[in-house]
C-alpha cells in the first residue's frame, strides 16, 4: 500500500451527523430565528458582486434606513457581530491622539455631559441605548444637540434596542448608529446594521491618517455599498451572501409589521411580563419603570438562591435560556431577553412558568 502523505487523520467527531437543539432563546441574544428568515439564509448562493446581489445590498440600505428612522446615504451592514461594527464606528471615525467620552452607566444627565465635554474635548461622545447588561434604556433626547455644540459626534449603540424601544437617528441627532442582526430582527448573528450622518462623513472621509482596519475602512466599504457615486463597485471582501439574505428578510418583517407596532409590542409585552415577575414575589433590578429596557429585563437574583442553578435547571428542564448577568451585573440578576418574534405574551407565561418551577426545585439557602 502506498504511504499517505496525511499525518492528522480525519476527525471521528465530523462523522456524527449535526442536529442543532431545539431551544426557547430567551437570553439577551441570539433571539430564535423564524422559519422565514432560515427559509431565506438557505436559498442558493450567487456571487457577491452579481446585480442580484447589488440590489439585495440596496433593499437592505432602505431597510436599515426604516430601521433606524434615518435619510443618511452612508448606511451599510458590515460583515461581523455588533462589535464590528462598534470598531467601525471608532475606528473610522477617530484619529491618534484625539479624546473620546463615554457614558458608563446610570442615566446620563445633561449637564454633566455639558461639562464633561467642555472640559475634555472629545471628537466622539458614546452611549448605548439599550444597555443589555442592566436592562436600563437610556434617553437620547437633547444629548445630540449638546455634542454638536462642543463639535463633537454622537455615536450610539442600539444593538439591543433597535426595534425594540422608539429610536429616531435623524429627529434625535444620532450621528453614527449601529445594531446587530441577532436581537429584534431576529436573523442569524454575523451581520451589521451601521449608518453615518452627513456630520459624521466630513469628519469619516476628511482623515489625515487611515484607519486601523483595511476591512472595516469607511472608504472602501462606502464604495462597495454603493454609497459613495462612483460608476464601478471594487472588490472589497466576500460579502456572507447566505447572511444578507436573512438580513434583507428579517428586515422586510420589520417594515411590514411597521416600527411603531413593533415598539408598542415590545413595551406592552414587557409590561405584562414585569407585572408577572413582582408577583411572583421577584424584583425589577430598575426600578424606575421609564428607564427599564422593553428588550432585556434584569431580575435581582432570587436571595438565597444560585444563579447559576436556576439557568441550568430552566436550560434542561424547559429548553429555555435565559442568562446572568454581565459585566458589573454578574451575580446580581438574571437577564430575560424578548425580543422580536420572542416579544409574546405566549413567551413571558413560558418564561414565567419556567421560573417558577425552578424556585420550588433549586437549592435554597436558609440563612
Ligand atoms: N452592544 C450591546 C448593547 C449588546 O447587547 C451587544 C451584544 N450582547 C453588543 C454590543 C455586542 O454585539 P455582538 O455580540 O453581536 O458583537
Amino acid at each position: 500500500r502506498a504511504m499517505s502523505s496525511i499525518t492528522v487523520q480525519p476527525p471521528k467527531c465530523l462523522q456524527k451527523t449535526f442536529v442543532a437543539p431545539r431551544r426557547h432563546m430567551f437570553g439577551p441574544g441570539p433571539s430564535n430565528v423564524p422559519p422565514r428568515i432560515l427559509a431565506a439564509g438557505a436559498e442558493p448562493i450567487i456571487g457577491h458582486m452579481h446585480p442580484e446581489m447589488l440590489e439585495i445590498m440596496s433593499d437592505i440600505k432602505s431597510g436599515i434606513q426604516y430601521a433606524f428612522q434615518t435619510q443618511n446615504n452612508m448606511t451599510i451592514a458590515v460583515s461581523g457581530t455588533g462589535h464590528t461594527a462598534m470598531e467601525c464606528a471608532i475606528f473610522n471615525a477617530v484619529e491618534p491622539g484625539e479624546g473620546v467620552l463615554t457614558a458608563v452607566n446610570g442615566i446620563w444627565g445633561e449637564r454633566a455631559a455639558e461639562m464633561a465635554l467642555a472640559k475634555h474635548k472629545p471628537v466622539l461622545f458614546f452611549l448605548t441605548h439599550g444597555e443589555s447588561s442592566t436592562g436600563v434604556v437610556h434617553p437620547l433626547d437633547g444629548i445630540g444637540d449638546i455634542c454638536h455644540k462642543h463639535n463633537c459626534l454622537f455615536l450610539v449603540d442600539c444593538v439591543a434596542s433597535m426595534g425594540g424601544a422608539p429610536l429616531h437617528m435623524d429627529k434625535q441627532g444620532i450621528d453614527i448608529l449601529y445594531s446587530g442582526s441577532q436581537k429584534v430582527l431576529n436573523a442569524p448573528p454575523g451581520t451589521a446594521p451601521i449608518s453615518f450622518s452627513e456630520r459624521a462623513c466630513q469628519k469619516v472621509f476628511n482623515r489625515k491618517t487611515k484607519p486601523v482596519s483595511f476591512f472595516l475602512d469607511m472608504t472602501w466599504l462606502a464604495n462597495y455599498w454603493g454609497c459613495d457615486g462612483k460608476p464601478a463597485r471594487i472588490y472589497h471582501h466576500t460579502a456572507p451572501v447566505s447572511a444578507f439574505y436573512s438580513l434583507r428578510e428579517s428586515l422586510a418583517i420589520l417594515a411590514e409589521q411597521g416600527l411603531e407596532n413593533s415598539w408598542r409590542r415590545h413595551k406592552e409585552v414587557a409590561e405584562y411580563f414585569h407585572e408577572g415577575l413582582e408577583n411572583m414575589g421577584l424584583k425589577l433590578f430598575v426600578k424606575d419603570k421609564n428607564a427599564r429596557l422593553p428588550t432585556v429585563t434584569t431580575i435581582v437574583a432570587p436571595p438565597g438562591y444560585d444563579w447559576k442553578e436556576i439557568t441550568s435547571y430552566i436550560m434542561k428542564n424547559h429548553n429555555l435560556e435565559i442568562s446572568g448577568g454581565l459585566g458589573p451585573s454578574v451575580g446580581q440578576v438574571l437577564r430575560v431577553g424578548l425580543m422580536g418574534g420572542n416579544s409574546s405574551k405566549a413567551s413571558v407565561d413560558m418564561v414565567l412558568e419556567a421560573l417558577r418551577d425552578a424556585l420550588r426545585y433549586c437549592h435554597k439557602s436558609k440563612v
